[in-house]
C-alpha cells in the first residue's frame, strides 16, 4: 500500500541535516532550508534526490494517524527506526515551544511508546529525555543511538527549527 502524502508539510526539508553531494556540495545543516524548498514546495519534487524520496517521517509511515499529527500541524517531528538489536526507537522534536505538552502532542508520545522500545523527546531548548516504551525489556544504558539522535544536532544554536517560526 502505497504511503500518505506529505500535502503542504515541508518539515523536513528544512529540518533536517542532509549530507553533501545530494542537495549541494557541502552538507545542509539542520535548521537551514534545503536550496530546493520553495515557499510552493520542492521545485525539484519529480526529480528529487533519492534520500528524499527514501526518507519517511513517522506520519508518513502511519497511515492511521490523523492529519492533526503531521508535523507542520502538530509542531512535532517524530522519526523511527529499527536498531541493529532488533529494538526499535523513535525520537520526537519539539518545533516550537510547548508542542510536547500539548494534546496533540500527548497523544503522539502515547502512541508511540506504544509502537517502540524507547521514545527520545527532544525539547525546543535541547533537552532531552529517554522514555522507556511499552515493549520495553533492555536497559536505557544498552540502547544505541539512533542516527537520527546522533545526527540531528546543529552545531550553531542559531540554526536550531526553535528559532524559526512553524509555517
Ligand atoms: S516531515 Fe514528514 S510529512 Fe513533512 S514533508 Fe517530511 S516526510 Fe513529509
Ligand atoms: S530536494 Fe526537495 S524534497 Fe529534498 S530536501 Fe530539498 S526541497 Fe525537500
Amino acid at each position: 500500500m502505497a504511503n500518505r502524502p506529505c500535502g503542504a508539510c515541508t518539515v523536513c526539508c528544512t529540518w533536517l541535516p542532509i549530507p553533501a553531494g545530494h542537495v549541494g556540495p557541502e552538507d545542509k545543516p539542520a535548521g537551514v532550508d534545503c536550496p530546493y524548498l520553495t515557499c510552493a514546495g520542492c521545485r525539484k519534487y519529480e526529480n528529487r534526490p533519492i534520500i528524499c524520496r527514501r526518507f519517511e517521517c513517522a506520519f508518513l509511515k502511519a497511515r492511521a494517524w490523523p492529519v492533526e499529527w503531521r508535523p507542520d500541524r502538530s509542531g512535532l517531528l517524530c522519526l523511527s527506526e529499527s536498531l541493529p538489536n532488533g529494538l526499535w526507537g523513535s525520537a520526537v522534536y519539539e518545533l516550537a515551544a510547548g508542542r510536547l505538552d500539548s494534546p496533540v502532542g500527548r497523544a503522539i508520545i502515547k502512541q508511540l511508546l506504544e509502537q517502540s522500545n524507547f521514545v527520545v523527546l527532544i525539547t525546543q531548548d535541547g533537552r532531552r529525555t529517554l522514555r522507556p516504551g511499552l515493549r520495553m525489556d533492555t536497559k536505557p544504558e544498552r540502547i544505541p543511538r539512533p542516527h537520527f539522535v546522533q545526527n540531528h544536532r546543529p552545531k550553531d544554536s542559531s540554526l536550531r527549527p526553535h528559532n524559526r517560526p512553524l509555517p
